[in-house]
């Protein structure tokens, strides 16, 4: 007798919370002990000298986090959001300037580009991969345009060698958003180093964390000394008399503590570990989701592996007549945790369709009476149609997921696909 979905009134597959994810361990708790015995919680002093680089925990961990990505520079900052408004401020953008980006990214990609008055323009993404589609970039381009910031979404490399080659044909700084991909491979290097700039979030939710934090990453000198500046106040140590070679010299506090940089190295070690733990995840998925009507797995892309910060499946045939709100609804009374529907389509959120990010007047598009931007439903027709319903997430890092776990999370999907009928309608 088959059991009837919890749905409609049988016994959940999932019947106890599944464990959450354990990030921290003695030697987090042992690195934090010693900062706090030091006294020294910062070292940062927002002047020239010999704080302006910050202390020892800032330093050891940058030093570690540059040999592990494989670049010259590598700076820690007091969060991701932070790194990105510092990735856009180091280039020479001029208000009114245009960035192009991607829609299925979290908001603080496309916030960091409006930040500094310049004016995100959002090119469509490649349904398998998510990622920004770079055939969609090239047709966006305008003499106004001074950049690409690309993001690896969900743990794996966009089409970086696409997007360099558009941006070197067009003399644009390519900018890059790895949060969810760090540590995956492409070539002979890591994803997230071939752009000027690029890098890496340690918020809590992340691979690695240490509560808030992130860490930019380049190999170009002066890009790497104007991040520093940005972090730290420059407007107080600017004292070159050459105001013409300077831009966007506005200075922050992106400052990272010493004890967020002493578990951030920590955390560094286990990376690697952990990639390993989400590919082990996934492949248990991949073979036990195999052959569910309508349900693809997710594609990894021949130039990169993934690491799986969001597990991406896609819906068609009889999935898709189902839909996936009673698919969603079907699971999660099943038990089946982390369940996304849809993403993030940026390009639809208020702040664009209605154009209010600086005061009322529609700031900083007002500043380009030459032409108007498009925004909202059917300008990104890939990105909208996966988030409307095509797409099916499954979020990886708020749970340790043991294989006899997964196993549950497959059983769930295997009773509701082989019940879909009952769905319909
Ligand atoms: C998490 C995330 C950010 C923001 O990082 P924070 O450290 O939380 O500020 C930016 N972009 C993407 C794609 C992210 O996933």
């Amino acid at each position: 007798m088959t059991q009837p979905l919890a749905l409609h009134g049988g016994t959940p597959v999932i019947g106890r919370p599944l464990q959450p994810f354990k990030s921290m361990g003695s030697a987090e708790e042992e690195a934090a002990a010693s900062v706090v015995r030091s006294g020294v919680l910062s070292a940062y002093i927002g002047a020239p000298g010999d704080g302006f680089m910050g202390g020892t925990y800032v330093r050891a961990f940058e030093k570690k986090a540059a040999e592990y990505f494989g670049v010259k520079h590598a700076l820690g900052v007091n969060s991701w959001t932070s790194g990105l408004i510092a990735e856009v401020g180091a280039i020479r953008v001029e208000p009114g300037d245009e960035i192009i980006t991607t829609p299925w990214t979290m908001s603080a990609t496309a916030m960091a580009i409006l930040h500094w008055n310049a004016i995100p323009v959002f090119a469509d993404i490649d349904p398998r991969t998510f990622n920004i589609d770079p055939a969609c970039v090239e047709a966006l381009i305008t003499p106004r345009t001074k950049a690409i910031m690309l993001v690896d979404i969900f743990g794996q490399s966009a089409d970086v060698d696409a997007l360099k080659a558009i941006a070197d044909k067009h003399g644009l700084k390519l900018l890059g958003d790895t949060a969810q991909a760090p540590g995956s491979k492409r070539g002979d290097g890591l994803t997230g180093t071939r752009a000027d700039i690029g890098g890496f979030s340690l918020n809590y939710h992340k691979h690695i964390h240490c509560g808030e934090g992130g860490i930019l990453v380049t190999d170009d000198d002066k890009l790497a000394e104007k991040l520093a500046l940005l972090r730290n106040h420059a407007e107080s140590v600017v004292q070159q008399d050459d105001p013409a070679s300077l831009a966007n010299m506005i200075g922050y506090n992106f400052r990272m503590g010493e004890i967020e940089a002493a578990i951030a190295s920590c955390q560094l070690d286990k990376l690697e570990e952990r990639i390993a733990d989400r590919q082990r995840v996934a492949a248990q998925l991949n073979a036990g989701l195999l052959g569910l009507g309508g349900l693809s797995t997710p594609f990894v892309a021949d130039y990169s592996t993934h690491v799986y910060y969001v597990y991406g499946l896609t819906l068609d045939g009889a999935a898709r007549e189902v839909g996936r709100a009673a698919l969603i609804e079907a699971l999660k009374a099943e038990g089946v945790p982390g369940l996304m529907p849809g993403y993030v389509n940026v390009h639809r959120l208020p702040i664009f369709t209605k154009q209010i990010a600086y005061g009322t007047g529609g700031h900083p598009w007002s500043l380009r009476e030459d032409r108007s931007f498009a925004y909202g439903t059917s300008t990104c027709p890939v990105a909208e149609r996966l988030h409307d319903g095509d797409f099916l997430g499954l979020n990886l890092c708020m749970f340790q997921f043991p294989e006899d776990e997964v196993q549950l999370v497959i059983n769930a999907f295997q009773k509701v696909w082989s019940q879909l009928d009952s769905l319909r309608g």
